[in-house]
C-alpha cells in the first residue's frame, strides 16, 4: 500500500506556434473526497494542440506514474469496451499494443482462462508505451481480476477474487482538437468518453457537432482493486455544452425491473426516436479524415444524403429501432442496407463492406444495434458510409428533423429521482465554477 499523500501536479504545456491564440484551459479535477487519480498519463498525440493547457490533478493516494528513466518515453492507460466476437488479439490490437507483446502476453497466459473468456461490455485496461510495449493490464470480469506486469522481458500474472470498491470521480474538460484528446487530458478513460457519446447520441452527432470551445463534466464510478484504478465503471451523471447549447443526463433505476435510464435534470427521458449519427464513435472514427470536426464529404443539400468519412470495417448502427427492409446490393449504393421504423420512416445505410452477421429481410433491429461496416463498395471514391433519412420515401435532412422523446419518469418515481438528481446537479454545478474559475 502506498502512504497516503497530497501532492499537486501541475503541468504545463505552452503554446509554441500561436503566442496570439486565446489561451484555453483544460482542468482535470479529483475532488478530496472523491479519491486518486493514479493513471494519469496524456496520449504522445495531445501535447501537439495550438493553445496553452494545463492540468491540474489533485492526488491523494498514488503518485503519478514516475519517469524514472533518463530518456523518458510516454506512456499512458487506455481501456477498451470487450465488443461480441471480440478475441483477446483484437482487444490487444485495438489498445494499440506491438505484434511483440502481444506474442509475449498470449504465450504466458495460456492457463489465464479469464483471458479467453471475454465478456462483451466489460473493458480490458492497458498501460501501453509510446512505442505500443505493453508495460501492464487489467483485466476484471464477473468474480476473477487478472493483473499482468511487464518490466523488461519478465511477465508477472496474478489472478485472484475480485475484491474491488466503487469509488466516484468528477473531472470536466474543454475540447480543444477532439473529445478523445480532452477526455486524455483530463485523466478519463475510453469507456467514459464513450459512455458519454452514447448518452448523448440522440441529442448530439459526436461526428459532426463538436466545435473547439465545447465543454463537458461527468461524474461516474471508477472500481478500484488495493488502491489501484482497474475499471472504468457507470456514468452517473453528466454535462455537455455543444455550441452553446447545454444538455444534462442523470442515470436513475427506478427498481420497477425496467431498467435504468438517463434523464435531464427535470426528469425529461434522454432517449429519442432516432440517434444523430449511425456511426459507431469511437478514437478511430473520430479522429478519421484530416479536418477533425468536418468527417463529412459532402453536404446533405448536395446528395439528399450524409456521408460520414470513417475507416474501412467501423460499425455502422440502425439509428432507430425497426425493421430490415432490404439487405443486398444496390447499384451505386453498393451494399446496403434499409430499415423501416414505424411504417413512415426508412433510413439508408450504403457502401458497407459487409453486413452483420443474421442479418436478413424481416429481422427485427433495436437502435444501436450494428447492421453493418464501413466500406467503398459501389460508387464510392473512398471508405465512407452515406447515409440517407426518408419520410413517406421523400429524402430529409436528418439534422433537422425535431425527434419526439421517450416518455418522461413516470409520477410515482419522481421523488426518488429528485433524490437522485438534486446531489448530481450540484456537482456539475461544483465542476462548472471551477472551471470558470480557473479558465482565464
Ligand atoms: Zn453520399
Amino acid at each position: 500500500m502506498f502512504s497516503a499523500r497530497f501532492a499537486i501536479l501541475a503541468q504545463k504545456l505552452s503554446n509554441r506556434l500561436r503566442g496570439s491564440t486565446p489561451r484555453r484551459i483544460v482542468l482535470a479535477l479529483v475532488l478530496p473526497f472523491v479519491g486518486v487519480m493514479a493513471a494519469f498519463g496524456i496520449a504522445p498525440d495531445t501535447v501537439t494542440d495550438t493553445v496553452d493547457r494545463k492540468t491540474v490533478v489533485e492526488e491523494l493516494k498514488l503518485p503519478p506514474l514516475a519517469v524514472t528513466d533518463a530518456a523518458p518515453e510516454q506512456t499512458y492507460w487506455r481501456e477498451v469496451r470487450i465488443e461480441r466476437g471480440d478475441t483477446i488479439a483484437s482487444v490487444l490490437q485495438r489498445l494499440d499494443v506491438d505484434q511483440a507483446s502481444a506474442v509475449l502476453l498470449l504465450q504466458h497466459t495460456r492457463d489465464a482462462r479469464a483471458l479467453y473468456r471475454l465478456i462483451p461490455g466489460r473493458t480490458v485496461r492497458a498501460h501501453v508505451s509510446e512505442t505500443g510495449q505493453l508495460l501492464a493490464l487489467r483485466y476484471l470480469n464477473s468474480t476473477q481480476l487478472m493483473k499482468v506486469d511487464l518490466d523488461r522481458d519478465v511477465l508477472r500474472v496474478w489472478e485472484g477474487p475480485a475484491d474491488v470498491e466503487t469509488r466516484v470521480h468528477m473531472r470536466s474538460g474543454e475540447i480543444v482538437s477532439s473529445l478523445f484528446a480532452a477526455t486524455d487530458a483530463a485523466g478519463m478513460s475510453d469507456s467514459i468518453a464513450t459512455q458519454i457519446a452514447d448518452v448523448f447520441s440522440t441529442d448530439i452527432d459526436f461526428h459532426r457537432d463538436l466545435r473547439r470551445g465545447d465543454r463537458f463534466a461527468a461524474v461516474y464510478e471508477v472500481q478500484y482493486h488495493q488502491g489501484e484504478p482497474i475499471r472504468a465503471g457507470r456514468l452517473l451523471s453528466a454535462e455537455f455544452v455543444n455550441q452553446g447549447k447545454t444538455f444534462h443526463a442523470v442515470w436513475f433505476d427506478s427498481g420497477d425491473g425496467q431498467g435504468g435510464g438517463y434523464y435531464t435534470l427535470d426528469g425529461q427521458n434522454i432517449r429519442k426516436a432516432f440517434l444523430r449519427s449511425p456511426l459507431e464513435f469511437s478514437r478511430i472514427s473520430s479522429g478519421f479524415s484530416s479536418g477533425r470536426f468536418h468527417p463529412v464529404l459532402k453536404t446533405w443539400r448536395a446528395h439528399r444524403g450524409v456521408d460520414y468519412a470513417a475507416p474501412t470495417g467501423t460499425r455502422v448502427k440502425s439509428t432507430g429501432g425497426g425493421i430490415v427492409e432490404f439487405v443486398g446490393r444496390q447499384g451505386g449504393y453498393g451494399n446496403l442496407v434499409v430499415i423501416r421504423h414505424q411504417a413512415r420512416f426508412t433510413t439508408w445505410y450504403a457502401h458497407l463492406s459487409r453486413f452483420a452477421p443474421g442479418l436478413h429481410k424481416g429481422k427485427r433491429i433495436s437502435q444501436g444495434e450494428v447492421i453493418g461496416f464501413v466500406g467503398s463498395t459501389g460508387m464510392a471514391t473512398g471508405p465512407h458510409l452515406h447515409y440517407e433519412f426518408r419520410i413517406n420515401n421523400v429524402h430529409h435532412d436528418p439534422m433537422r428533423i425535431a425527434m419526439p422523446p421517450a416518455p418522461p419518469l413516470a409520477p410515482q418515481h419522481r421523488a426518488a429521482f429528485e433524490e437522485v438528481a438534486r446531489p448530481m446537479s450540484e456537482r456539475l454545478a461544483l465542476l462548472r465554477q471551477i472551471r470558470t474559475t480557473s479558465a482565464n
